[in-house]
């Protein structure tokens, strides 16, 4: 099954919760995993999710290992860009990591809508 990782920073959780609501039925249909926080509200949404430490504390540095090894076919990250945040290195080092490993990164909200088209237009057609 496809794994996704979702990431949002927290001025962006209030969305990245109505995307998560929003799709609930079509995100069910594949492994998640999640920096902390942002795993606790899509656990609080209905969705099972695998959660790694919170971003601040090496989580998104832990999704990007996860990118490196093939485990994560797309990243979901709904990013702050008017927020400072300590683990800017972290953040940089993901982005880097999915285009080394050609993973798609949708890093807005739009972004992130338009991929969910698609994989709902994919579930359609009956590919894999
Ligand atoms: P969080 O981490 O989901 O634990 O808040 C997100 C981030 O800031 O990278």
């Amino acid at each position: 099954m496809e794994k996704i990782a979702i990431i949002s920073h927290d001025g962006k959780k209030p969305d990245m919760v109505a995307f998560v609501k929003d799709n609930l039925h079509l995100l069910s249909e594949y492994d998640l995993t999640a920096t902390g926080t942002t795993g606790s509200h899509i656990e609080k949404a209905g969705l099972r999710v695998e959660k790694n430490l919170s971003g601040p504390k090496g989580g998104d540095a832990q999704i990007a290992a996860q990118v490196a090894e093939g485990k994560i076919h797309a990243v979901i990250f709904l990013r702050d860009p008017l927020g400072k945040h300590p683990h800017d290195p972290d953040i940089s080092m993901l982005m880097r990591v999915c285009d080394v490993h050609n993973v798609p990164i949708f890093t807005n909200l739009k972004a992130a809508q338009i991929y969910l088209e698609y994989l709902y237009y994919k579930k359609k057609c009956g590919e894999s």
